[in-house]
């Protein structure tokens, strides 16, 4: 099997070296959202980079096990250790169950993703489901000196785990900058050192969401439980581990942290983050108005929004940049991916419809070459975008006659848009839904027109038999009075 994989990684970069995984396995994980709020145009860029990912490896022969996690306790509202849990305040402030609040935004996620075509990971753990795990994995940490406990709160200590590895690799961040810009300890601060940060805390009285555990009542660390389930389920190294760019740091420095520590040896063999999204320039902010749901977008009610815009319209849009580099939302962008999305999908049923001739003037074996090149580029999709809109000029001019081709390279082009368009970035043919559900309207208007002449001759036997028909195939007719009405379900 080939490994063309070169994904960029700061830490084998360092390394100058590119290790390959091991075929035919790959394991990837990816820190997945907490789930305290609507699903966001933020969520939508890793969940399609690390599909398309996941998607790649799989098409390359790969056997991907990709977990994602949910974070449904222990992240705090800013990061650092300081604030109410996110989900705990959601729960106080809409006066439910914090389960409640994991299930309904996790819900939305789901749907949200489905809506993006993003596939299943393989597992998705949740961290309230891995409580014991993450004890024990405090208890190692504790046991080889790496962390300590001050009034039934656990810290991890820094300043110790940087004598003996370096803390920072990732991000590039030295610790001795750390320790002269941060800010001194406030006095009811009990960690040792500001940049230390809780593996386990001491629940409040009256906290939501807490376990009993050696030291107290309490919960774990948000980075904790990244590293607890990826060693469970990956093992002690595995291949990738990804997530926004905005998890570098500190999130993703301090899990490094914990793992190396407890092991004794680095966990993760690639890191791969994708860049973030910005709205008109502006960094997406709620206490800058800009705050757009994946709904929102859908449905286009936002005040920035001048029209709706398909899940296929904004996966083609995060596509057509490559992951690591910035991407700004902005209608007139949304707009031209919406039509570079109509032009490919236009070209796919043309695709369809083309007649072989004996000889070919097309080269379709060179454009798969460079479809395929880009790919093993760092995921190069814009590269690889434009090789598929050659492929489109191909096809419209074969289809107009100034340029021929025969059988095969039917049959290659039609292989090439089936891996690249559909199986490796993940677009669905929107254009589809909207004839099959004119289709349907059509069917329907004939059905119930029936129906309606068989109940004006009294003919119930009929009517009764379509009613119930219908209702097998899962569709419901209900007298109104605005004449008869159908819908699914
Ligand atoms: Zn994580």
């Amino acid at each position: 099997m080939s490994n063309p994989l070169s994904i960029y990684n700061s830490l084998s970069r360092q390394k100058e070296v590119f290790e390959p995984l091991h075929p035919p396995f790959a394991g990837m994980y990816v820190c997945g959202p907490t789930v305290y709020s609507n699903a966001h145009l933020g969520h939508a860029r890793p969940a399609i980079t690390f599909d398309l990912l996941f998607r790649y490896l799989t098409h390359l022969g790969y056997q991907v096990r990709y977990v994602r996690n949910i974070t449904d306790v222990g992240h705090l509202e800013n990061d650092a250790d300081e604030g109410e849990d996110k989900i705990v305040k959601t729960a106080r402030l809409q006066n439910l169950e914090p389960m409640e609040v994991v299930q309904k935004y996790m819900n939305t996620f789901h749907r949200n993703m489905d809506q993006l075509n993003t596939l299943k990971p393989s597992i998705e753990p949740r961290a309230s489901g891995h409580i014991i795990e993450q004890q024990e994995l405090v208890r190692q940490l504790l046991r080889k000196g790496f962390a300590y406990e001050i009034n039934g709160s656990v810290y991890f200590d820094v300043e110790k785990y940087n004598r003996k590895y370096k803390y920072g690799k990732l991000s590039g961040r030295i610790l001795e900058d750390l320790m002269a810009n941060t800010r001194e300890l406030e006095g009811q601060d009990e960690k040792r050192n500001p940049f230390d940060f809780a593996l386990w805390k001491k629940a409040a009285p009256g906290h939501l969401m807490k376990w009993p555990s050696d030291w107290s009542d309490g919960y774990p660390g948000w980075h904790l439980e990244c590293s607890a389930m990826s060693i469970k389920y990956l093992g002690e190294v595995f291949d990738i581990h990804g997530g926004g760019m905005d998890l570098q740091f500190p999130h993703h420095e301090c899990e490094i942290a914990q793992s190396t520590a407890a092991l004794g040896k680095e966990s993760v063999r690639y890191w791969v983050h994708n860049n973030m999204i910005t709205i008109n320039g502006q960094k997406m902010a709620r206490s800058l108005g800009n705050f757009i749901t994946l709904d929102q977008i859908f449905r286009g009610d936002h005040p920035l929004l001048e029209q709706a815009f398909s899940p296929m319209t904004v996966r083609f849009f995060i596509l057509q940049a490559h992951y690591r580099s910035t991407l700004d939302f902005s209608n007139e962008a949304l707009i031209a991916a919406g039509k570079g999305y109509q032009r490919l999908m236009k070209a796919v049923e043309t695709l369809g419809n083309l007649k072989p001739s004996a000889a070919s003037t097309v080269d379709i074996e060179d454009l798969s070459e460079k479809c395929a090149l880009a790919m093993n580029d760092d995921l190069n999709t814009p590269i690889l975008i434009s090789h598929l809109f050659d492929g489109v000029k191909i096809i419209n001019s074969v289809n107009d006659g100034t340029e021929k081709i025969d059988d095969k390279g039917i049959e290659a082009l039609r292989k090439l848009f089936d891996d690249y368009v559909f199986k490796i970035l993940g677009l669905r043919d929107e254009t589809q839904d909207s004839k099959t559900d004119d289709l349907a309207e059509e069917l329907m208007k004939i059905i119930i027109d029936l129906r309606g002449e068989a109940r004006t001759r009294k003919d119930f036997t009929t009517s009764d038999r379509i009613r119930d028909e219908l209702k097998k195939a899962g569709v419901t007719i209900k007298d109104t009075k605005d004449g008869v009405k159908w819908e699914r379900g």
